[in-house]
């Protein structure tokens, strides 16, 4: 894309969403390399976006161990002991190693076998295990015992116990094993920068034995909401008032993707108070949100509010809800430059505004690395970092416009051949919130289709179990 987000031509006519994201992924690549990294320790890194590849420093396991409770041995030993009657062996137990407390003693020989407990080593000569329940133990002299000898140690010295093993035939080379390294070899690229680290991901990580990690430092966000008729929540609603929604559904949502957020209140729409705000807020934060001011007649606040104080490009987008977007560079201290989304003051816009166009924003410049490979039309498009798409089944009529995309909030059922069938929450105005409390997904109809019928394979963008993904 060659051109910038400042470009006056896209303000003359409608952008599509992927040339929008497109342009943004253009502009906010030069801040996401920039951001300061941290130390945490590994139990406060859940959630972070890690800074730099992890290469293993040892061999996960870090040696071949037991699998299961039993017996280690060579496999060449069992024909070896074979016994005459059924399907049997029996071989000499020299000893025992058991989980956090190896056999130090010598490597097996042909014919002989070690007591062991899941995790414990494998002993030199020994490739394979055999679990506990095909086993009979039983000493010379004394009648065959099923019992495990608790008493074993480990580094006993021989001992002429012998084990009986039922079903040889079944026992093969290598089983129950696990080999050094099979999860992770010592010298392997383990976890890229810019991965979110995800539970699994800590635990791999305590696996290797980290106990700090190199992140991302999570982002500052800034946000207001402007309005006359905007209200905060717990004062009394004036003739013509409105509760502030947005303030509140972006915090929360800011929150559970791990930003910091710095709630700056609600603004009246005048062009002074603006412009000390947004200055205010530029010098405290990595990025600043507002929500309402951006539709035609009112924008002439929000814009030369920021043309004072950085640049603007006021956009209007071919999708629904979420026509009018602001995009913005505000300038801070020592030539920091801090990104700026005035988002579209309907409650389900700014929602769905937020979720195609800030929060891939947010994954970006928080160091994230692409969720999903980019097109090769738009490389470094901001929509490598939005949620994934499913594609589910159409449950019913779907109509939208062509050349803008339609996202309406959606709920899914199972029907009786088992797929997964979404249909709309119900009214879809721009204004009706609980839309998005009903919603599970947001369905996506895309540009150049009118209309989707009971059936027609359809692409949701998943809200996550948090309800914004
Ligand atoms: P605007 O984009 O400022 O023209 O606002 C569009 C619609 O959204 C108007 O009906 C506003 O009252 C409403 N609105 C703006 N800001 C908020 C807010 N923070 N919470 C709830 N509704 C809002
Ligand atoms: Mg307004």
């Amino acid at each position: 894309m060659s051109l910038s987000c400042f470009d006056p031509r896209f303000g003359e006519r409608m952008l599509s969403v992927d040339e929008a994201l497109a342009v943004l992924g253009g502009s906010l690549a030069k801040l996401a390399a920039t951001r300061p990294t941290q130390r945490v320790p590994l139990a406060q890194a859940v959630g972070h976006a890690l800074a730099e590849p992890v290469i293993s420093p040892l061999d996960v396991p870090a040696q071949t161990n037991a699998a299961m409770d039993g017996i280690a041995l060579a496999h060449a030993s069992l024909a070896a002991g074979a016994l005459d009657e059924g399907d049997r062996c029996q071989l000499r137990v020299i000893g025992s190693s058991l989980a956090g407390h190896p056999w130090t003693g010598r490597a097996l020989a042909p014919g002989e076998a070690l007591r062991i407990t899941t995790g414990a080593a494998l002993p030199a000569g020994a490739d394979s295990v055999v679990m506990q329940e095909q086993l009979d133990y039983f000493t010379p002299d004394a009648s065959p015992d099923s019992m495990l000898d608790a008493d074993s140690q480990a580094g006993d010295a021989e001992t002429a116990e012998q084990v009986v093993i039922d079903g040889v035939s079944s026992v093969r080379a290598g089983q129950n094993v696990r080999q050094a390294g099979e999860d992770i070899a010592r010298g392997s690229d383990v976890i890229s920068a810019g991965q979110w680290l995800s539970p699994a991901a800590i635990g791999v990580l305590a696996s290797l034995g980290l106990a700090e990690l190199t992140v991302h430092r999570p982002l500052r966000v800034a946000i207001f909401s402007t309005g006359d008729e905007v209200t905060a929540p717990g004062e009394p609603l004036p003739a013509g008032g409105i509760y502030d929604a947005n303030r509140f559904s972006l915090t929360a949502a800011l929150h559970a993707e791990g930003v910091e957020v710095l709630d700056l209140g609600i603004l009246r729409d005048q062009r002074e108070a603006l412009s000390i705000a947004l200055r205010d807020a530029a010098a405290r934060a990595d990025l600043v949100i507002t929500s309402g001011g951006v539709s035609v007649g009112e924008a002439d606040h929000v814009r030369s509010a920021l043309e004072a104080c950085g640049q603007l490009a006021l956009w209007r987008i071919a999708m629904r809800p979420g026509r009018p977007l602001a995009f913005g560079v505000l300038a801070a201290e020592e030539g920091r430059q801090v990104p700026f989304f005035g988002l579209p003051g309907n409650p389900v816009a700014t929602m769905v505004t937020y979720l195609q166009f800030v929060l891939p924003a947010l994954r970006m410049l928080g160091g994230l690395g692409p969720l999903s490979p980019a097109p090769a039309d738009h490389p470094g498009t901001l929509a490598c970092w939005q949620s994934p798409r499913l594609q589910m089944v159409a449950g019913e009529t779907l109509r939208s416009r062509p050349e803008r995309v339609d996202y309406h909030r959606g709920r899914v059922t199972l029907d009786d051949q088992g797929r997964q069938v979404v249909t709309t929450t119900g009214r879809q105005g721009s204004g009706i919130l609980t839309s998005m409390l009903a919603a599970q997904c947001l369905i996506e109809i895309p540009a150049g289709c009118a209309s989707l019928q009971t059936g027609d394979p359809v692409m949701v963008q998943w809200l996550g179990t948090r309800g914004l993904s």
